[in-house]
């Protein structure tokens, strides 16, 4: 068993900006603190215009030089499986910047983050390789050629929710790919991000494949989304600044744009379902990771007739799920991510209860002379479908429950936002499984289960929720261009 706090003496991490394989002072810097006691972990440096300029032009270089896009497949692929190895040669120390940056349990970003990391890196390197080109048949006077080239430099812009997991679903199809990568990590967590970036030059990444320029996002993010020479911009984050980057685009050199963007998913539960698994896993769907999850349940939209059965056992879980030090070994929820996205996650509580709703448990910080950011499993019955809480993506520990008479009622209400990222149907009905999964309008759906997951199926939304797709096969076109040869043969 880990003694994570015994680790934190010896945790060390880069702070400069990786540029060109070589670590810079960045032209500003910035303090990072850790929501688990408010303690400052160190400074790290902060990229403006003119270092992301620096950084996207090594990219450039790196990118048409061939030193990377010129290498097969194959070689690539080596070089993404010695990095995966890093990573799990490395695997505490990661674990524990996610904790002491972000507030996550470090056994859990141990067990699933770096988990879901080190197979991102396996799965693409070893799917690269796989992949041909198509020779269609269009006419016996002519040969036709259709070819995956990479598109060039990518600019990764992510959130600090699962910061590594979200960076690895970009950066290994990417880098797979061909392209040269900018990573700009979220300003709340740096830290992991530097670690992932030196072993990634340890693997044997060659200079300026992947640079890394931390900083504020209007500032740096924002570099990089006009900036005129990047080819793709990858983000996931909230959808008030995925907007923000078509604008950049549009504004600037119309770079492809692929948003992963917010959520308000529901775990739509009819009666005939298995309640006691439902309920247990509704409950999961919220609580876990502090509900700071793009696909998190944040609805519970259950028949009137088994709504008190349900939430009562949402509520037994609710009650073992209480947050404590991420450090801990056996803690189920760790802090949130800062301290001002906990006052925010309240504000939205108090905002929202104003409309309509009761709490039923939670609903204010806790722990809060531990100097860190604190909120519990927040469980608010009899939340109107037209308001802030069932409406709005909160971002925390914070379940609305909403009861439905009908069939047709529940998939309005479970459609009636928009969002559209993921959502499940709880039912032992095989044709009610089918029509409403069908019916609802999300990129993932789920049925009598929430969360489940595998590189091989694609991730992402519709409507509010973007467009892009991590994971998959059809992940790497979003690197690739499709490029037409077509040779006349008389
Ligand atoms: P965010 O505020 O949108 O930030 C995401 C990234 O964008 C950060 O790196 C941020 O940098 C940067 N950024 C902020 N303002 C910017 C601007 N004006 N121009 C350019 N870049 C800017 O999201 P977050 O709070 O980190 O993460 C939570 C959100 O991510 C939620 O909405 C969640 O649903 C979404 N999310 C979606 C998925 C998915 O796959 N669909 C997965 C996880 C999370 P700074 O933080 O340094 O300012
Ligand atoms: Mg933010």
């Amino acid at each position: 068993m880990t003694d994570w706090r015994s680790l934190t003496t010896s945790f060390r991490f880069p702070t400069g900006l990786l540029i060109d394989g070589t670590w810079f002072e960045g032209s500003d810097s910035f303090e990072v603190i850790s929501p688990i006691d408010g303690a400052v972990l160190g400074r790290v440096s902060s990229a403006d215009v003119a270092d992301v300029d620096r950084a996207v032009r090594a990219a450039r270089r790196a990118f048409e030089d061939g030193r990377w896009s010129g290498k097969t497949p194959a070689e690539r692929k080596e070089v993404l499986l010695r990095w995966a190895q890093l990573c799990e040669e490395h695997r505490e120390r990661l674990a524990l910047a996610h904790a002491l940056e972000m507030g996550k349990p470090a056994r859990e970003a141990h067990g699933v983050d770096m988990r879901a990391v080190i197979r991102t890196l396996q799965w693409f390197g070893e799917a690269v390789d796989k992949i041909v080109d198509e020779l269609p048949h269009v006419s016996p006077d002519a040969l036709a050629m259709v070819q995956r080239e990479p598109a060039g430099v990518v600019g990764a812009v992510v959130p600090w929710n699962f910061p590594l997991t979200m960076a690895a679903w970009k950066l290994a199809p990417a880098l797979a790919s061909g392209c040269t990568v900018v990573l700009k990590p979220a300003e709340q967590s740096p830290i992991s991000a530097l670690l992932l970036a030196e072993l990634g030059m340890e693997a044997g990444l060659p200079d300026g494949v992947l640079n890394v320029v931390n900083g504020p996002g209007h500032v740096t993010g924002q570099a990089l989304g006009r900036h005129p020479d990047v080819d793709v911009l990858t983000f996931t984050g909230s959808t008030e600044v995925g907007r923000r980057f078509m604008e950049y685009s549009a504004s600037s050199n119309l770079k492809r744009v692929w948003l992963e963007l917010g959520g308000k998913g529901a775990n739509v539960v009819f009666p005939d379902a298995d309640l006691d698994k439902a309920a247990r896993t509704a409950a999961w769907s919220i609580f876990y990771n502090a509900g700071q999850m793009c696909s998190a349940g944040s609805r519970l939209l259950v028949h009137e007739s088994v709504h008190d059965d349900v939430v009562r056992t949402v509520l037994d879980v609710a009650a073992t799920m209480q947050p404590g030090d991420p450090l801990d070994h056996d803690v189920p929820m760790g802090s949130v991510v800062t301290h001002e996205h906990r006052d925010r996650i309240h504000s939205m509580v108090v905002e929202g209860l104003r409309a309509s709703g009761e709490t039923l448990t939670g609903g204010s910080p806790v722990l809060v002379d531990s100097g860190g950011a604190y909120y519990p499993p927040t469980v608010i019955d009899s939340v109107a479908s037209d308001t802030l809480l069932a409406q709005q993506e909160v971002f925390g520990p914070v379940l609305a429950v909403t009861s439905f008479r009908t069939e047709e009622e529940a998939l309005a209400l479970a459609n009636g936002t928009p969002y559209g990222l993921a959502s499940a149907v709880w039912t032992n009905d095989l044709n009610r499984a089918h029509r409403f999964s069908r019916a609802l309008k999300f990129g993932v759906v789920w049925v009598n289960c929430y969360e489940e997951g595998d590189l091989t199926v694609p991730f992402g939304g519709v409507k509010l929720s973007g467009f892009g797709r991590d994971k998959s096969l059809h992940a790497l076109d979003k690197f690739y261009d499709l490029k037409t040869t077509w040779i006349d043969l008389t």
